[in-house]
């Protein structure tokens, strides 16, 4: 028997109750290519991916071919953002260091190590978790203790390491099981520690404006679509919410020219002319990315 399409993605896919709250209502938000749909939790408001690929699926995602594609998934070329990644980490690093002394830093999904290296510029004691062993051996020149695998690993196999601050930037929506991952990054921090996460904001201006269009509906790899609200009760019990504010970007006019190129035919051309007319290549700009920067400390033990 022929089975039909839908029936091998069924196999092959795991429907989801909330993975922030946990409840069994939720209303499907929207569809997407691949038969993938988000849902939006009435108890908690988050937002998620289900059906989704199994966590093996996901975690097969993260190869050479994620940091340098066609951009339909991960990134086009990652090396070339490290600029902007670099000067990024710098603005954020700047706010958190306004929450703590302590200067020893867990950076999670570290990715090539831009953050890291930044970090270490800016005064850190930097580690780093990173699941993707293609990016791991680019990001472990800049870590003390680099770890290839996911920050629950990394709890268990080291649990008496305990960092002042863990960074996830650009790294929570990703995770399969939110609720086991703050877990672990309360088990890996200081008393007081900071748990400082930079996601996508549903409820940002770009993300409410643009509908099904959102940049950050990036399916299968973004798994949950976070606000405040869903963020607040994710780490309710084991961190408080010290400072929340909108995320911004720090991108280099190169950065801009070089994506305009890329944009191609006529509307890259004319995304040049105006870029060209306005943007420097030699300056930096910081702009709303429609992401939020949640700094959130550890309560309890
Ligand atoms: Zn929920």
């Amino acid at each position: 028997m022929i089975e039909s399409a839908h029936e091998a993605m069924q196999k092959s896919v795991v429907f989801m109750n909330c993975p922030v709250c946990g409840s069994v209502r939720h209303k499907l938000r929207h569809t997407f290519r691949g038969g993938y749909q988000t849902r939006v939790c009435e108890g908690c408001t988050a937002e998620f991916l289900s059906p989704r690929p199994t966590p093996q699926a996901i975690s097969a995602l993260y190869d050479e071919k994620y940091f340098n594609n066609d951009a339909r998934v991960g990134y086009i070329d990652y090396a070339q953002e490290r600029g902007s990644v670099m000067a990024t980490a710098h603005r954020r690093l700047g706010i958190v260091a306004k929450h703590t002394q302590g200067r020893m830093l867990l950076d999670v999904g570290a990715a090539f190590g831009y953050t890291l290296e930044q970090a270490a510029l800016d005064g850190w004691k930097g580690d780093g978790v990173e699941p993707s062993t293609y990016a791991f051996e680019r990001m472990q020149q800049h870590a003390s203790h680099p770890f290839n695998g996911t920050l629950e690993e990394f709890a268990d196999v080291i649990p008496y390491r305990q960092y002042d601050v863990i960074t996830a930037f650009d790294t929570l929506e990703h995770i399969y099981s939110p609720k086991d991952w703050v877990s672990a990054a309360y088990k890996m921090l200081a008393p007081n520690g900071l748990l400082v996460i930079a996601a996508p904001d549903r409820n940002s201006t770009l993300g409410r404006l643009s509908g099904r269009s959102w940049w950050s509906y990036k399916v299968p790899e973004h798994l949950t679509y976070f606000n405040q609200h869903s963020m607040e009760r994710l780490l309710r019990g084991q961190f408080k919410i010290v400072h929340s504010e909108p995320d911004k970007q720090v991108v280099s006019g190169e950065d801009m020219h070089r994506r305009a190129d890329r944009i191609g035919g006529i509307e890259g051309v004319i995304a040049s002319i105006i870029l060209l007319g306005l943007l420097s290549r030699h300056k930096n700009y910081t702009v709303p990315n429609g992401m939020r920067l949640y700094i959130a400390r550890k309560v309890g033990a």
